[in-house]
């Protein structure tokens, strides 16, 4: 994610911002050219606005706006409504039940976040087969009273997110039970999206083959193999190659885990450039592995070991300035060469002119 400013006042600005908190004007994510815009307000409608120094164009809110879940805009004439983000929602939580709204802006920031990083890469949100388009749609559903149990997963393009995942303690406790180290929601957004773009990019794909030697046979039998994992965990050394112990569950999670850290990477990398951070620790020797300098944009690199020597010394550095402040590390993995592997597959598709 990039560091965006405030064109009318040069403040700095969060991507989730609606308002420059300096100036005062309002401000909203453009996915079109992927930009803040600081906006004017127009007199004859207050639901319209120009960009403050461009009076050509029209925008408005994302319809999302009203309830605090959404900045981006739209051009004036659209007639949807909804931004691209959000025209991916298809149920979203009850708001009648009043902790929902929390749950459900907590849910949109992590989801905007996962679609700001797939219109980076310019990948489709639609796949169009012979017979049939399967579309990246999200819901975001609780259990019922009765207590039937909404699970997190993907289905056919569908998204499915437990709403509960966004309290906080709700999601440390499951992260607890479940022994993992890095748990949050734009995490479970990035994983859920690997197995939609596994349909887009893998299934009935020249890449099938590459993929199978890679990450083994998906077609063995995926709940067995789910059932196996969660009674007996990770192989001990599953480290070796693999992203987390649960790519080790069945080879599509070891692809949707290596995609959703392919994710992690590029859109930490881009931040890192965004800031123009430099890893140059000033007591250690010219050649120590730790040396770094994030000077370009990491979607234009093409050459993963260039990403892959940029990130471990940034993980470092992160790492410990999170334990400077008594915080987790930021990133607790460690990649093993299999893992860079995976991961420069997927780099490989990825990219716009490669893709198969
Ligand atoms: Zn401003
Ligand atoms: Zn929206
Ligand atoms: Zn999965």
């Amino acid at each position: 994610m990039r560091v965006y400013t405030c064109t009318n006042c040069s403040n700095t600005l969060y991507f989730e911002n609606s308002k420059c908190l300096h100036c005062d004007h309002p401000v909203g994510f453009d996915p079109a050219t992927l930009t803040m815009i600081t906006l004017k307000p127009q007199a004859a409608d207050p639901a319209l606005f120009t960009h403050s120094s461009d009076d050509s164009k029209i925008y408005k809110y994302c319809s999302n706006a009203e309830h605090g879940v959404c900045n981006w805009l739209l051009p004036a004439e659209d007639t949807s409504g909804f931004c691209v983000a959000c025209a991916m929602n298809r149920v979203i939580p009850d708001l009648d039940n009043g902790i929902n709204l929390l749950r459900w802006k907590n849910i949109e920031v992590a989801k905007h976040r996962l679609i700001y990083s797939l219109l980076r890469l310019k990948l489709p949100f639609e796949i169009v087969a012979e017979e049939k388009t399967e579309s990246l749609l999200f819901q975001f559903m609780a259990d019922t009273p009765s207590g039937e149990k909404v699970m997190t997963g993907h289905d056919n393009g569908i998204i499915t997110i437990n709403v509960a995942e966004a309290d906080e303690a709700e999601r440390a406790k499951n992260k607890y039970d479940l022994g993992e180290r890095y748990r949050t929601l734009l995490g479970h957004f990035r994983h859920e999206s690997g197995h939609f773009y596994w349909d887009m990019l893998i299934r009935d794909k020249p890449a099938l083959k590459k993929y199978r030697q890679l990450f083994g046979d998906e077609r063995q039998d995926y709940s067995a193999a789910l059932t196996t994992y969660y009674e007996n965990g990770a192989p001990a050394d599953w480290n070796q190659r693999f992203i987390s112990p649960y790519a080790t569950a069945h080879p599509w999670e070891d692809w949707a885990e290596t995609w959703a850290h392919y994710l992690h990477m590029m859109d930490t990398l881009e931040t890192a450039w965004s800031f123009g951070i430099r890893i140059d620790p000033v007591e250690l020797d010219k050649t120590s592995g730790i040396r770094a300098s994030i000077l370009k944009e990491p979607y234009g690199i093409t050459d993963f070991n260039k990403l892959v020597n940029r990130w471990l010394p940034l993980c470092f550095a992160v790492n410990s300035l999170n334990r400077s402040m008594g915080h987790p590390d930021f990133y607790p993995f460690v990649i093993s060469p299999p893992a860079i592997e995976k991961l420069q597959f997927i780099h490989k598709l990825c990219q716009p002119g490669l893709r198969a």
